[in-house]
C-alpha cells in the first residue's frame, strides 16, 4: 500500500491503544479546511511499507495498533492485504475515513479487517458540496453511516470549520450541526453514537482553500453552544480540540 507519510508511536491517534500511523496519499475531497495538501496532491516522498512494517517490528513488545488515516486511505487498491499484514502481526486496527466508500467498508466488516472506524460527516447534507468541495457522494456517504456504525468501536466526528457560501466564509452554525447530528440519528436509526464535535484549526500555508487560512480557531463558545444542542440528538456527543 502507498503511504505518503508515518508517525512513530503515540497515544492520540487510536483511543486506548499505542499506535503507529500510517498516512496514504490521494484523496477524492476537496475540503477547503484540509490541513493535508501536500498528501491529498500526492507531493509527500512516499515511505517504503517494508521499512514500516520493519519499524512495527522493533516495537511490538509495547505497540498494539495502527492508525491508517490520510488523504482517504479506502482508495488505495491493496489497502486490504495491507491490514492483512497488520492482523498477522496482532495488530488492532483503525481506520480514519470520509465515508465515500461503502464497498471497501462492507469488505472490511464481513472480514473483520478494522476495530474502530472514524468516520468524517462534514455538516448537513445540502452543504456537503460546499465542505467536501466535490458533489456526488451524498447516498455513498449515507450508506457508510450505517456501516461505520457496526463495526465493533467507532466514532462519527465533524469540524466546525468556516464554510465557503458563494461570496460568504463563515463558520458552521449551531442550526447547522444540529441538522448534521439529526441526519446521523435519522439514518443509523439510533442516537447511541459517539460523536466528535471538533475545533477547526489554520494553518498559514497549509489549507486547501487559502481564504480559510485567516480565520481564527473554532471558538470555545461556539463549541459549547453546538454542544448544549447538539448533545440532545446525540447524548454521546464530545467536544474535540
Ligand atoms: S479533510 Fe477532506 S480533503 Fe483532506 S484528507 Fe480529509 S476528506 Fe480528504
Amino acid at each position: 500500500m502507498k503511504i505518503g507519510a508515518a508517525l512513530e508511536f503515540n497515544l492520540i491517534d487510536y483511543p486506548g491503544r499505542i499506535a503507529a500511523v500510517a498516512f496514504t496519499p490521494g484523496c477524492n475531497y476537496r475540503c477547503p479546511h484540509c490541513h493535508a495538501k501536500p498528501l491529498v496532491g500526492n507531493e509527500t516522498p512516499p515511505v517504503d511499507e517494508k521499512d514500516f512494517f520493519a519499524y512495527l517490528g522493533t516495537v511490538r513488545d509495547w505497540v498494539n495498533g495502527v492508525t491508517i488515516c490520510g488523504g482517504e486511505p479506502t482508495l488505495q487498491p491493496d489497502l486490504v492485504p495491507f491490514i492483512e499484514e497488520l492482523r498477522a502481526r496482532k495488530l488492532q486496527v483503525k481506520l480514519d475515513t470520509n465515508g465515500s466508500s461503502p464497498e471497501v467498508l462492507s469488505r472490511l466488516l464481513a472480514d473483520k479487517l478494522a476495530d474502530y472506524v472514524a468516520m468524517d460527516v462534514k455538516g448537513p447534507e445540502r452543504l456537503w458540496t460546499a465542505t467536501a468541495g466535490v458533489p456526488g457522494y451524498a447516498e455513498k456517504i449515507k450508506e457508510s453511516m450505517c456501516l461505520v456504525a457496526s463495526f465493533p468501536e467507532y466514532e462519527f466526528r465533524t469540524t466546525v470549520s468556516p464554510v465557503v457560501r458563494g461570496e460568504e466564509i463563515s463558520f458552521l452554525t449551531v442550526a447547522e450541526m444540529t441538522e448534521t447530528a439529526s441526519l446521523i440519528a435519522e439514518n443509523t436509526g439510533s442516537q447511541w453514537h459517539r460523536y466528535f464535535v471538533q475545533k477547526f484549526v489554520p494553518r498559514k500555508d497549509g489549507l486547501l482553500d487559502p481564504r480559510l487560512e485567516s480565520f481564527p480557531e473554532t471558538s470555545p463558545q461556539l463549541l459549547q453552544d453546538i454542544h448544549a444542542e447538539v448533545i440532545k440528538i446525540l447524548p454521546k456527543t464530545e467536544i474535540r480540540g
